[in-house]
């Protein structure tokens, strides 16, 4: 099983057999709150028939159409759904079939990019510590988390260097929303600049909310310094939204939330609601335009591709979803919930363990101090306990994460809290 404790979860499994709404039903019959949705993707609530109707019309009438050399109108649709939640200007769309393939796809488009300018030197990368961009290699390599790559750690991608994360809970502790500090951390690119020379990069990628590693939410000013030096330095921003995509700050996109326009987008996730697997890379015009006037007419302009990009039923989900997310206007209902979330979050701040608490939009991470020498096992213990209180949360390392669908009520987000707060009293 992916990124499990295998031999543990033997022992004791949790099985999902159906879901609707906030709800998994378990095996043994019992409904389990989703604080997560899902894995940070289910944004409109599981098993919604709109969605359930459009896959099951698609599957009946072509189930699949080949995406090399043929097309099918799906998804162009989809693309151009896509491409009108994005920031203005990024409205050329490629698909891959996850949040790893997307980010794979947009460091190639990022390097094809440059070659197709002449500037064919420009190969590096410069990711930061504490960010999860997938598991490809691209992805891991430009990712800055140490369990993740040490296993690998021979054969990762050269070129690559990383920024500082922005988490400081001395300096930014507690903080309801974006921390005031740390704005200057996005300075460390320019010291990377002056080790490297501009001329060699190809592009930073960032998650402007990073949310596997425990939510850490972009201090004020950072992005905005990040989004100036990499302009003037002719480095590509490529903001990695696979969970921030759909609508979990209450925007479309962090882009519009923060207002600050990258260059390339990697999204998944949201984009269909999780109903069948589906990621995407939205670039500028400019971009896709420069790739592709490179080529002479008739020749492949972009050497890359999945058999199952832009499948006919993942795009029927993405039409289905993206429609639902606005008759329903589900990102607009993220950011008027977002005050109560954050206010429910924070409550738990005086529970035994607490280290630290930090939540914007529907995301929200409460830090626990790990016991000696078991890093983990205290959130994995409240995890299961949640889980036995009928509440799914996540757990990476000593943090708890929520990010539930946006369709949630006010008393579920009362109830996830609650529920923390009741087993935090209880774990030793
Ligand atoms: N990028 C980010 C920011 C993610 O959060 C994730 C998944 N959690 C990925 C990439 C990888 O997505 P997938 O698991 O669909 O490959």
């Amino acid at each position: 099983m992916p990124f499990t404790a295998n031999r543990q979860f033997k022992e004791a499994p949790r099985m999902f057999v159906s879901a609707k709404g906030m709800y998994y039903q378990t095996d043994d019959g019992r409904q389990i709150l989703d604080a997560t949705a899902g894995l940070w993707c289910v944004n409109a609530g599981h098993c919604r028939d709109e969605i359930t109707a459009a896959v099951t019309r698609q599957i009946g009438s072509m189930d699949y159409a080949p995406s090399f050399q043929m097309g099918h109108p799906l998804a162009f649709e989809a693309a151009r759904k896509v491409a009108a939640l994005m920031p203005e200007g990024l409205d050329r769309i490629f698909f891959a079939n996850s949040g790893s393939e997307a980010v794979d796809s947009a460091l190639k488009i990022a390097l094809a990019y440059h070659r197709a300018r002449g500037e064919g030197q420009r190969t590096r990368f410069i990711g930061r510590e504490r960010g999860y961009h997938g598991v490809g290699f691209g992805g891991i390599s430009v990712g800055g988390i140490l369990n993740n790559r040490k296993a690998f750690s021979g054969n990762l991608m050269p070129n690559v260097d990383h920024l500082p994360h922005t988490l400081n809970i001395a300096e930014a502790g507690f903080s309801d929303g974006q921390p005031a500090w740390g704005a200057h951390l996005a300075d460390e690119l320019e010291r990377l600049v002056t080790l490297h020379d501009a001329s060699t990069i190809a592009a930073v990628i960032v998650e402007p909310l990073a949310g596997s590693t425990g939510v850490l939410v972009p201090p004020v000013g950072y992005l905005e310094r990040l989004r100036a030096l990499c302009s003037k330095h002719g480095i590509l921003l490529i903001f990695d939204e696979v969970i921030t995509g759909f609508g979990r700050l209450g925007a479309a996109t962090a882009a519009e939330y923060f207002k600050v326009t990258p260059d390339l987008i990697t999204l998944a996730k949201g984009i269909n609601n999780a109903a069948i697997p589906m990621g995407a890379v939205a670039v500028k015009r400019e971009i896709h335009d420069t790739v592709v006037q490179a080529t002479a007419v008739g020749g492949i302009e972009l050497m890359h591709g999945y058999t199952y990009s832009a499948h006919p039923v993942a795009a029927a989900a993405a039409i289905a979803a993206i429609d639902l997310y606005q008759s329903e206007r589900l990102f607009e209902r993220a950011r008027e919930l977002s005050p109560l979330f954050g206010r429910a979050a924070h409550s738990v701040a005086g529970a035994p363990h607490v280290k630290d608490i930090r939540n914007l939009g529907l995301v929200a991470g409460i830090e626990l101090e790990p016991r000696p020498q078991a890093p983990g096992a205290r959130a994995f213990e409240v995890f299961r306990k949640c889980y036995e209180k009928g509440v799914m949360v996540r757990y990476t390392g000593d943090i708890l994460a929520f990010s539930p669908p946006l369709i949630v009520q006010p008393e579920e987000i009362e109830r996830m809290f609650s529920t923390v707060r009741e087993v935090l009293q209880e774990t030793p």
